[in-house]
């Protein structure tokens, strides 16, 4: 077990997770939203864009993409899906 800090509200906790347990269902939930967000737009123009869009924080989003699922999720169709990082 390891201590590692919340990525999202910064308080320090001990879990396998990278945010703690009183964040874990915001987390989830806008990983969900930003999944089907990334279904159902073909052309993304920016996080800024995504974020407006979504209601997501640019700082999540950022954080979102660099997961493998997402990255992922994004690769399907690079020619029309552009992120500005
Ligand atoms: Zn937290």
């Amino acid at each position: 077990m390891d201590f590692k800090k919340c990525e999202r509200c910064g308080c320090f906790f001990v879990t396998n997770s990278s945010v703690c347990p009183k964040c874990e269902p915001k987390e989830t939930f806008e990983m969900q939203k930003f999944k089907d967000y990334l279904n159902q737009n073909i052309s993304l123009d920016s996080i800024k864009d995504v974020s407006i869009n979504t209601g997501i924080s640019e700082k999540n989003l950022n954080r979102f993409i660099k997961k493998s699922e997402f990255s992922n999720l994004m690769k399907q169709d690079t020619s029309n899906i552009k992120i500005n990082l």
